[in-house]
């Protein structure tokens, strides 16, 4: 039988000694909790993102727009510029649609319901219920990927994902408090991504060993059972590296809808089973060899093609303005266009 106020107090207790410094954190047990700005900022960049890769965009989003005020009033393309490299650019077209409606619905401050905060564009029920018990001690249950995991294993669910996740959303509730609801869900998350982690588990340095059901079986890390997956499917592109013989590149903008929807890429043909070679200008196209990328939905090999040309219809960006700008599929297209015109 699980013991849960043992349980919670034993993680509460680690979460103090071993607790992760972290850009957009309060210290634990902090009076003032931290800005609800930076909470959202950080969840937002955190899905799909890992800490490392997104803490330095953090940094530099919170250092050019200290509030949401700031970052409502910036333009699209700039949004979208400093975003590249972040990958899964929904989210960004939505983290400026979600500071716009702070800003015009509610003076620039956040609101602090689960209800009020999922009513936002782009924020989910992770999001709401993060941004509620991190930034406002509200005892919300904040259940990802990393709770369902720990959930699953302390015990030893046998149900696969995805049916499992209302029951593991249920047990994560068990845990949820009106003490420190805040620190719960920084606590957890700080097990789940350091200790039980998804291959190999620490469970000699878990607070949680002592009832953990998935412990006792010998192999925790069997769970969260999963039911198999269809294969991502494969598809094929062109891209095509223009340059003007003085430096620049040729970009374009992506349309607003749809996949890196508003980006700035090269110009490029579909992504199908069987492209067609159809390059933007005619000129001395030569092939540069290929790239590859695995997005959510499919994985993609894009053959590059390099020339000197001009054209009107293009964005001309020195080369490493481009690279900057530009989402990573497309960045090591041109890198790979660059190192062989
Ligand atoms: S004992 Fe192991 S499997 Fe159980 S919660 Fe801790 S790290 Fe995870």
């Amino acid at each position: 039988m699980t013991d849960v106020p043992s349980l919670r107090a034993a993680l509460l207790d680690w979460y103090d000694a071993h607790a992760r410094s972290l850009p957009w954190r309060a210290p634990p047990g902090a009076t003032t909790k931290t800005a609800p700005y930076r909470v959202w900022l950080s969840e937002v960049m955190l899905q799909q993102t890992t800490v490392p890769h997104a803490a330095p965009y953090f940094e530099r989003f919170t250092t050019r727009w200290p509030t949401v005020a700031d970052l409502a009033a910036v333009e699209d393309a700039e949004l979208m510029a400093a975003w590249a490299g972040l990958g899964y650019y929904a989210r960004a077209r939505n983290l400026l649609a979600c500071a716009r409606a702070v800003t015009a619905e509610y003076g620039g401050v956040f609101p602090q319901t689960e209800t009020e905060l999922l009513a936002l564009p782009g924020v989910g029920a992770y999001t709401a219920a993060a941004v509620a018990a991190i930034a406002f001690d509200q005892p919300a249950n904040v259940v990802d990927g990393n709770v369902e995991r720990v959930m699953s294993r302390l015990f030893a669910l046998e149900t696969p994902l995805p049916a499992a996740r209302p029951e593991l959303r249920r047990l994560a509730a068990l845990f949820v408090y009106d003490d420190r609801p805040g620190d719960w869900a920084q606590a957890l998350m700080d097990l789940g991504s350091g200790v039980c982690r998804p291959r190999s588990p620490l469970c000699d340095q878990c607070p949680l060993a002592f009832g953990c059901e998935g412990l006792k079986t010998g192999t925790p890390e069997r769970y969260p059972l999963k039911t198999k997956k269809a294969e991502r499917p494969h598809r094929r592109g062109h891209a095509y590296v223009l340059t003007d013989g003085s430096g620049r590149v040729a970009l374009v903008r992506r349309p607003d809808k749809g996949l890196l929807g508003g980006m700035a890429g090269l110009p490029t043909s579909d992504w199908s089973a069987a492209p067609e070679f159809t390059p933007p200008v005619d000129a001395g196209w030569s092939a540069a060899g290929s790239v590859e990328h695995v997005f959510t939905h499919f994985s993609l090999t894009l053959e590059v093609h390099v020339a000197e040309g001009g054209g009107d219809d293009f964005l001309w960006t020195p080369a490493e303005e481009a690279a900057k700008a530009l989402p990573t599929v497309f960045r090591k297209a041109l890198e790979r266009g660059l190192a062989a015109a």
